[in-house]
This record gives structure tokens, C-alpha cells and sequence, in this order.
């Protein structure tokens, strides 16, 4: 979702990706991703990407519409030696251009076979050399295909070899040429990420909209996952200053809204856990039903976990529940496995049989069968306790089996960090 921001003029990149393996999806387009993310960074962020087959008249009429909206164009894949690699004999006829050979770029390819033991340069590789008139050849320092830049009528056209890591290893030369022709018209996109967590899209999107109204320099985005929901601000087309401005003032203004739904520092839920309970020195037992072990999966993901999870318990079975977490007997009775009571059971149990400060415990029904039309699949309740103070959450959370899991030790781990936070 995109509030504002009406890309106001600035430098515009376009890509054009070639390979037929692209378009039959035997091949993932990483260039294109990876290149965008570095015109980015420059400050020429792509508008457009084209991809096409190794076909001389789709990478031509893909050039043409690439050079009417940009002024910079990146093309990737194609420069091969073979009769498939297309792109320089399409660019040159694209751009009316004849193609020459270039002796300095023979003299290299002849000189990189010699060292590889070859006597003479084979007839293919000779095609390499054979560049649209105009280009200057970025030397490829890990492979045979050199990359060429060529202007046209103050646009760059750069072609650059489809192998990523001869793409990357070129790039660095790209982007200073880049530099050296638009330099003071570059503008770096910043971003900002502000996580949230325990708030769905649909709640969270209008009270961002509404405390956002008639900011007209940054842009927002809503980017949901399963943990939570990252709010994106982009600030485009202003100096590094400026945009930090921009970008704090944006900030500051949500947050009033995001609250206790904000995720601080890594925007992990866990890694804060984990943070938080080390920088106090306690510790952490846990006590898992429908989660599986998700919960100790999360913190031990975290580097330095050692220092305050003592250990879990997964406790599936009612009977697994009574005798390595404690919970009471007629309290799993009364209430059922599925309950406030058993979290709370299960979360103090868990910190008492490990003898820890803060203990978890989690029990709802992951689905797909279990439910019923009291406890309804998605139906969980978690528990944390720290220092012998135990608070509990129900939630009915929507979705497969994995995505109430995911939610279920999400929302444990946020009451945690929540409760060992105020006890501060
Ligand atoms: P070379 O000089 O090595 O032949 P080239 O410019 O001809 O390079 P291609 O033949 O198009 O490049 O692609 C070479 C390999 O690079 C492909 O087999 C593919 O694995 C990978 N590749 C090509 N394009 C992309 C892309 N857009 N994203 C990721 N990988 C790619």
C-alpha cells in the first residue's frame, strides 16, 4: 500500500533481464533483484524491469521501452560466446549502431585463453570482442564476457553478463561510471522498518493512515507476515540529511500509535527476549503444548541463548503436563487442556522445574481436526511468568496449522518480553 509520494522526477534505472531459463522459470532472476537493490542504494532506483528471451527483436523492443522511461538502462545476461547470446548484436540494431571490433578487448580475451593454456582463441570467444560502436568495455575480472557501457542522446545503456557473480564483480565499475556521468542527480532511497507485532493489517493500516495524513514526503508501506506487520517509510529524491529528517519526524509521529505493538531494536521478538533477560541475569524455562518446541527453537536461534534458557518441556499429552510441569490434575479436568488455567500452570511449572526466573507456557489447538465449537482450531491460550507473576492471553488465531504455531510463539514470546519489561 503506498500513501504518498508521487516519484517525483528524479533519475529513473530500468533492467531488462535476458534468458529464456528466466521466462521458462528454470532460472530465479536473482540479477534483477540484486541490481535493483544497488541503484537503489546509488540513488537511481529502478522504475521498470523488463525480462525477455535470448530473441534479438524482444531484447530490442525491450531496450526501446526500458531508454523511453529511464535514463539508465541495465541490461543482464546475453554477452556469452554462443549463437543464443543475443544481446549485443540486438543493442547495436536497437541503437542504429554498427558492431566493431575492439583490438584492446581481443588482445585481452586472446591473453586470458593463452594464460589458460589455449594456443589461440576459439573462433566463438572472438564474438566477445565485437562491440556496439560507442561502448567502452568494463574489463570482467572473473570471466570472459566484459560489461559495456554505451550513452545515447544522455541516457546509459550498460550491458552487463548474466553469470551473477561476473555481474556483481562488475558492478563496482558500473556504478562509479554511473557516478561520473549523473553524480550530483543521484539520490539514495532511504528506508526505515518500524516492527509490530500482535496487531493485524487491517487495524493497524487506518491508524498509521490517519496520523500520517498530510505527510506528503514519505512514502509507507505494510509489509505482513505471520509474526507481525513491518511498517516500511521511504524517503526518495532528497540528500542523506534531509531524508533522515523526514524520516525521524515520521517516526516520531507513529509512535503514539504503534505503542505496545512495536517491536524495539532487531524487530525479533526472541533476540529481545533474549537481550533483555541477559542484560538482567535471569533465566528461562519453558513449557510447550501446540508449538512443538517453537518457542525453544526461536530463542536458541538466537547467538548467546545459552545464557538464559535453561531448557523446555514439550508437554503434549495431559499426563506429560501433570508430571513435568505440575500442572493439577483437576484443574486440566475442570477446565480442559486447553485453557487459561493450563497455560498459567504450564508457565509457572516450566519455571519451577527448571528453577528459572521466567517461565512460558502455551496450549491451544493448531488444527487441523481438535477443534470444537467452543475451542474453535486457532484457539490458544499463553502464559508467561517472571518472578513468580504469571499473566495470561487467549487468542483465536486464523489459519493453516504452521500459521497458528508461528502466532502461538510469537504471541508468547511478545507477552514475555512485554512482562519482563515492565518488571524492570
Ligand atoms: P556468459 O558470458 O557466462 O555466457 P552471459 O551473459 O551469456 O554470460 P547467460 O548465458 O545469459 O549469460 O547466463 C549465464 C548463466 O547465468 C545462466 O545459466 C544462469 O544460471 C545465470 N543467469 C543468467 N541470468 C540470470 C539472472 N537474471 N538471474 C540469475 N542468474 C542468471
Amino acid at each position: 500500500v503506498t500513501l504518498s509520494g508521487d516519484g517525483a522526477p528524479g533519475l529513473r534505472s530500468a533492467l531488462v533481464t535476458v534468458g529464456e531459463e528466466l521466462l521458462l522459470g528454470r532460472t530465479v532472476d536473482t540479477n534483477a533483484a540484486w541490481v535493483s537493490g544497488r541503484l537503489a542504494d546509488l540513488g537511481a532506483p529502478v522504475i521498470r524491469r523488463f525480462t525477455v528471451g535470448d530473441e534479438d527483436t524482444a531484447i530490442a523492443e525491450a531496450l526501446r521501452r526500458a531508454l523511453d522511461c529511464a535514463e539508465i538502462v541495465v541490461t543482464s545476461g546475453g554477452l556469452g560466446p554462443t549463437s543464443d547470446d543475443r544481446t549485443r548484436e540486438a543493442v547495436a540494431g536497437s541503437l542504429g549502431r554498427r558492431l566493431l571490433l575492439d583490438r584492446e578487448l581481443l588482445a585481452r580475451l586472446e591473453e586470458r585463453f593463452r594464460h589458460r593454456g589455449y594456443d589461440e582463441l576459439p573462433p566463438a570467444n572472438r564474438s566477445q570482442a565485437e562491440v556496439p560502436e560507442g561502448s567502452t568495455a568494463l574489463p570482467n575480472p572473473v570471466g570472459t564476457a566484459p560489461g559495456l557501457v554505451l550513452t545515447q542522446e544522455g541516457r546509459m545503456v550498460i550491458l552487463l553478463p548474466g553469470v551473477p557473480r561476473e555481474l556483481q564483480a562488475l558492478f563496482h565499475a558500473v556504478e562509479d561510471r554511473i557516478r561520473d556521468a549523473f553524480g550530483p542527480r543521484l539520490r539514495p532511497v532511504r528506508i526505515r522498518t518500524l516492527h509490530t507485532t500482535g496487531i493485524p493489517e487491517s487495524v493497524l493500516a487506518p491508524r498509521v493512515e490517519k496520523a500520517m495524513e498530510g505527510v506528503s514526503d514519505i512514502e509507507v508501506a505494510f509489509l505482513p507476515d505471520l509474526e507481525g506487520v513491518d511498517v516500511r517509510f521511504t524517503a526518495r529524491d532528497r540528500d542523506e540529511d534531509t531524508a533522515e529528517a523526514a524520516l525521524d519526524a515520521a517516526e516520531e509521529r507513529l509512535a503514539p500509535v504503534l505503542g505496545e505493538y512495536r517491536v524495539p531494536g532487531s524487530g525479533d521478538v526472541a533476540r529481545e527476549v533474549v537481550e533483555v533477560l541477559t542484560r538482567r541475569g535471569w533465566t528461562l524455562g519453558l513449557g510447550e503444548s501446540c508449538t512443538g518446541g517453537l518457542v525453544a527453537r526461536r530463542i536458541t536461534d538466537v547467538p548467546g541463548a545459552s545464557t538464559v534458557l535453561l531448557g523446555g518441556v514439550v508437554a503434549y499429552a495431559n499426563p506429560a503436563k501433570v508430571r513435568y510441569l505440575g500442572v493439577p490434575e483437576e484443574v486440566l479436568a475442570e477446565r480442559g487442556a486447553v485453557s487459561a488455567e493450563v497455560a498459567r500452570a504450564m508457565a509457572s511449572g516450566a519455571a519451577r522445574a527448571f528453577e528459572a526466573d521466567c517461565g512460558v507456557g502455551i496450549t491451544g489447538v493448531a488444527g487441523p481436526g481438535g477443534g470444537t465449537p467452543d475451542k474453535p482450531v486457532g484457539t490458544v491460550h499463553v502464559a508467561a511468568s517472571v518472578g513468580g507473576r504469571v499473566q495470561t492471553e487467549a487468542w483465536r488465531f486464523s489459519g493453516d496449522r504452521e500459521a497458528v504455531r508461528i502466532r502461538s510463539a510469537q504471541a508468547a514470546l511478545t507477552l514475555l518480553l512485554r512482562m519482563i519489561q515492565e518488571a524492570e
